[in-house]
């Protein structure tokens, strides 16, 4: 099959939405924006052996690549709607391209997001994913929204993609290794909880890149500084099985997680409704500060690469 016929055969039959009104196959896709509603677009590259292993599993490399874009619209509180897909392949491998696809449209499914449109070329394998969501535009997760006061909060635990990458390094059972692989391969986007976020929190951000630097990110933006207490921070049972300040370190450091990282005034805590672990403050005092079990200020040990 020519790369055309392939992607008409493996993503083209994959979209049930209303509000696409042209598909694949013209110059562009056409799609119905609600009146009421704010467009939420961003976009994500992941290039082999930079983003993940060459030998990566087509169907993890597929599902990965849309992931972390949802991951993106969790973040803003956007609700997914359409994407489109950008692929450089070395060559056309129907076989990479079938387990590819069951992996990606598996999690497109899932999402209610349909595939528009992209573009496909030869090269060295790499994937570019699109995302488009809605958000009515005053609702929207802003990271220069936190306020001195406010406190922090994260969803999930952190650190397990991070230990993922480095699990021949630790004597970790073989549950906890298949638990730490698939939450690299395999992140869970947040959508229902950016959502649930509406109306009650007006800062988030996705941790992609650790906390440290994506809570830093809400920090500089906002013009405020953090205080957070490390033993509040959530761990896995696979990453407590490391020593305390590893654990801390990968937690804070390592990416990958794609969990959410929000901001909230206290007086709405009462109304969160889904699973989160508040583990600081918001200060007006600028930088994030970290504080140990006897209230010390921490700092990661040098040596541990992953902060
Ligand atoms: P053009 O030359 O106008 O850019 P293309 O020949 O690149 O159009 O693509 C033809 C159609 O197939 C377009 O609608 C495009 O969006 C779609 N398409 C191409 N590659 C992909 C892909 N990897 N995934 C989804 N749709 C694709
Ligand atoms: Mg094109």
């Amino acid at each position: 099959m020519h790369e055309f016929e392939l992607i008409q055969h493996y993503f083209q039959h994959k979209n049930k939405r209303t509000d696409v009104l042209l598909g694949i196959g013209d110059d562009a896709a056409l799609c119905q924006v609600p009146p009421d509603m704010a467009l939420a677009v961003s976009v994500d590259t992941l290039v082999a052996g930079v983003h993940f292993p060459l030998d990566a599993m087509a169907a993890d490399i597929g599902y990965k690549a849309l992931a972390v874009n949802l991951s993106d619209l969790a973040a803003m509180g956007a609700t997914p709607a359409w994407f489109t897909l950008a692929l450089t392949l070395p060559k056309a491998d129907e076989k990479w391209l079938h387990a590819f696809s069951e992996g990606l449209t598996e999690l497109a499914h899932s999402a209610d997001i349909g595939l528009i449109g992209g573009d496909t070329t030869r090269g060295p394998l790499s994937i570019t994913v699109q995302v488009m969501g809605l958000v009515p535009a005053g609702q929207a997760l802003r990271r220069d929204r936190a306020r001195p006061g406010d406190w922090v909060y994260v969803t999930g635990t952190l650190g397990d993609a991070g230990l993922g990458l480095c699990v021949h390094e630790y004597a970790l059972s073989a549950v906890h290794q298949a638990y730490v692989r698939a939450r690299l391969h395999r992140p869970t986007p947040r959508m229902a909880w950016g959502l649930a976020l509406r109306g009650l929190a007006q800062c988030a951000i996705d941790i992609s890149d650790g906390l440290a630097a994506d809570l830093g990110h809400i920090l500089s933006r906002s013009g405020c500084g953090a205080e957070i207490t490390l033993t509040h921070l959530p761990l896995s049972d696979a990453l407590r099985t490391l020593p305390a300040p590893q654990a801390w370190a990968l937690a804070l450091g390592a990416g990958d997680d794609y969990e959410l990282c929000f901001t909230l005034a206290p007086e709405q805590a009462a109304r969160l409704t889904f699973p989160c672990t508040r583990i600081g403050t918001i200060s007006a005092v600028p930088g994030l500060r970290c504080f140990d079990e006897n209230n010390q200020l921490w700092t990661p040990p040098s040596g541990y690469r992953h902060f």
